[in-house]
């Protein structure tokens, strides 16, 4: 599916049928069953005004903008090795990133997320244990939402604005719930390197490279070797071809003003109108 959007094309997350090859909080992915494939990408006024004034729920798996900027994306983190690994090639290269990082993994390493925010990165909800969001009921996503926001608060002092939701499976009702009793964004993805699969840093390098385009959400797990591997030359190559990287909240300040309205057009009198009939 392609989202088009002030001229601007996102292809929307692949739909994979493959099962879970991994243990409880491993990739990201588009559930199979997912309820709405539609995600929508908002545009429509200058972020500061949108958000402000916002009375529904938002998803977002691109941001329309002509800037050249994307964001990279870190899910199911922090990871004790690798996460901090992922660290230091960010602070290298002077990049600044989002994690979404599950709550029981901030609170067996707290010192890693408080790194994530001090260094300058974003971090956002990605929930406490890693389910799927449309399976569980409105207790339990409320529990795995506050809990995670609290941990993350009280580890960082940090409260985060945004949230992905595992295997990018949300419906209405987790939207709401997301916009309504969080007061959360629900953002995706516009590449999917398929990292999971560890088809190989090259592979995930050229996948994200390929697919990057002005406001792109890049999806990538910093619990995967292979990811961090990638990492130098990913950054490397968008740098060539002309990107900046923003956190998700950045990138989300970069939304493109509303096309300015038409002119009315004036009325043609029936005397105007006959004389054009008659030339
Ligand atoms: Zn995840």
């Amino acid at each position: 599916m392609v989202i088009e959007k002030s001229g601007m094309k996102f292809t929307a997350p692949f739909v994979i049928a493959a099962g879970l090859s991994f243990a409880a909080c491993a990739q990201d992915r588009p559930a199979a069953t997912r309820d709405e494939p539609s995600i929508s990408v908002i545009g429509a006024a200058p972020a500061s005004t949108a958000r402000r004034q916002r009375r529904s729920p938002a998803s977002y798996n691109a941001v329309a903008t002509s800037r050249p900027f994307v964001a990279l994306t870190f899910d199911d983190g922090p990871h004790p090795e690798l996460t901090p690994q992922l660290l230091d090639v960010l602070r290298n290269e002077g990049v600044r990133a989002t994690f979404y990082v599950i709550g029981r993994n901030v609170q067996t390493y707290p010192e890693i997320a408080r790194r994530i925010v001090a260094e300058g990165h974003e971090i956002a909800n990605h929930t406490w244990s890693h389910p799927k969001l449309t399976a569980i009921s409105a207790a339990r996503l409320d529990q795995e939402m506050t809990s995670t926001t609290e941990i993350i608060q009280r580890v960082t002092g940090r409260r985060p604005t945004n949230m992905r939701p595992p295997y990018g499976a949300v419906n209405e009702r987790v939207r709401q719930s997301m916009f309504q009793d969080h007061g959360f964004d629900v953002i995706m993805w516009s590449v999917d390197p398929l990292d999971w699969q560890r088809p190989g840093a090259e592979v995930v390098r050229q996948r994200l490279v390929d697919g990057a385009k002005p406001g792109g959400i890049l999806l990538a797990h910093d619990i995967h070797p292979g990811t961090i591997e990638a990492m130098p030359g990913t950054i490397r190559d968008l740098k060539a071809k002309g990107f900046g990287f923003a956190t998700v909240s950045q990138l989300l300040a970069l939304q493109d003003a509303p096309a300015p309205r038409p002119a009315p057009v004036a009325p043609v009198v029936p005397e105007q109108a006959a004389v054009r009939r008659s030339e």
